[in-house]
């Protein structure tokens, strides 16, 4: 492992001098993903800038808007235990036990959750070209075991996807990131938060260098009534997904008034199609109309041999998944059924 520097930062200030005052340099939070990289030889950094001391993106709070607002540092296991969350946002905290370890989720913070690396496994062999690791050295997944790799939003340099579970419920929920920089604080759309491959693979997101991630708002409407996040994976925990789905109903009867759907797994960004949830407004909550939801989503879905799997795979998720938001008393938390 390459020698680095370590401070630590008190504020948001601070922070952002510090990683503005360093050659190359890169916050840590958790470390759960950042040091793997670093001792991969996958990243490199002349220093850290530990930001866990700066004290007020800990907590999580009512804001007067009705909905809360999470902050940049609490972990992922504080959050998902959090009685606003478990509350108010069950399906948020449902997505973050399917995900990682209950030891790596105490150390996980939500920032770095948003900004975790994709796990394509040529990303990690820095003896295969990878355009995100490495730009213009060529795509080793596209003609090679792509099992795990994206079906939809690739572009000819990637077709990695995003492994997070915690921002598939986000995405669901219409969160919003607010982040610091330099120049300005200013907040994005969680659904705009990561980018599509495109040209620019080696991007993974809309932050801008020397910007911070200092917490994340939901709005009020949490689908707590009606919501369930479905995970399939090779091995039921330990595990990422290879297709995952989160769910929201707003329901009257048995008519939907309000849906949201996600997909993890399956792009470079959670996947989210509004017309697909515009189609099940005013309609009955059913297998068939969930099916015919599913194929909006998908439309334009495409495999590259070893995943041509997930298109279907994703299809009856949705549909199940759809059926399963309509009683999420019957889910265990954390439980995920097996493929
Ligand atoms: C074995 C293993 C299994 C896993 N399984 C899953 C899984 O199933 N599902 C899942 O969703 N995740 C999974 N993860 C990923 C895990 O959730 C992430 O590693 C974790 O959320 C990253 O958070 P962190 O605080 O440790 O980030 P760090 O490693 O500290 O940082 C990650 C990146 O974010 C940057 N950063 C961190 N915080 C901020 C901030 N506030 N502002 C700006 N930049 C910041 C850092 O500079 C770094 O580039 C797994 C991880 C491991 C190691
Ligand atoms: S899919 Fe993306 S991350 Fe994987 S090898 Fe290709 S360029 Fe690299």
């Amino acid at each position: 492992m390459n020698n680095f520097a370590y401070s630590r930062a008190h504020t948001v200030t601070d922070a952002i001098e510090q990683l503005n005052s360093h050659g190359h340099s890169q916050f840590i939070a958790g470390g759960t993903n950042v040091i793997d990289l670093l001792k991969y030889f996958i990243t490199s950094a002349d220093a850290l800038v530990d930001i866990n001391p700066i004290e007020e993106y800990h907590s999580i709070e009512e804001m007067e808007d009705g909905g809360i607002r999470i902050g940049a540092l609490v972990t992922n296991a504080d959050t998902a235990y959090h009685p606003l969350v478990e509350q108010r946002y069950p399906l948020l905290a449902k997505a973050i036990l399917a995900g990682a370890s209950p030891q790596i989720r105490n150390m996980a913070t939500n920032g770095g959750n948003l900004l975790q690396r994709t796990r394509c496994y040529y990303f990690y062999d820095t003896n295969a070209p990878c355009n995100k690791r490495e730009p213009g050295s060529g795509c080793s997944a596209i003609d090679g075991y792509n099992r795990i790799m994206a079906i939809l939003g690739t572009s000819e340099q990637c077709i990695a996807v995003f492994p997070s579970d915690m921002c598939v419920a986000l995405a669901a929920l219409d969160a919003q990131v607010n982040v610091s920089g330099p120049y300005s604080d200013h907040t994005i759309p969680l659904v705009d938060f990561h980018r599509l491959p495109g040209d620019t693979p080696h991007l993974d997101n809309n932050l801008q260098p020397g910007e911070i991630i200092t917490s994340i708002d939901l709005p009020g409407q949490g689908f707590s009534r009606n919501y369930s996040y479905l995970k399939l994976r090779d091995r039921n925990s330990y595990a990422f997904a290879l297709v995952s789905v989160a769910t929201g109903l707003e329901l009257e009867g048995d008519v939907i008034r309000d849906a949201r759907i996600a997909l993890g797994g399956v792009a470079h960004k959670p996947w989210r199609v509004p017309e697909a949830e515009e189609f099940l407004r005013g309609k009955t909550a059913s297998r068939e109309n969930f099916g015919a939801a599913a194929d909006i989503i998908l439309r334009g879905a495409t495999g590259f041999m070893h995943n041509n799997f997930k298109i279907e795979l994703a299809k009856r998720a949705i549909i199940r998944n759809g059926m399963m938001a309509l009683h999420p008393e019957t889910q265990l938390p954390g439980a995920q059924p097996s493929l």
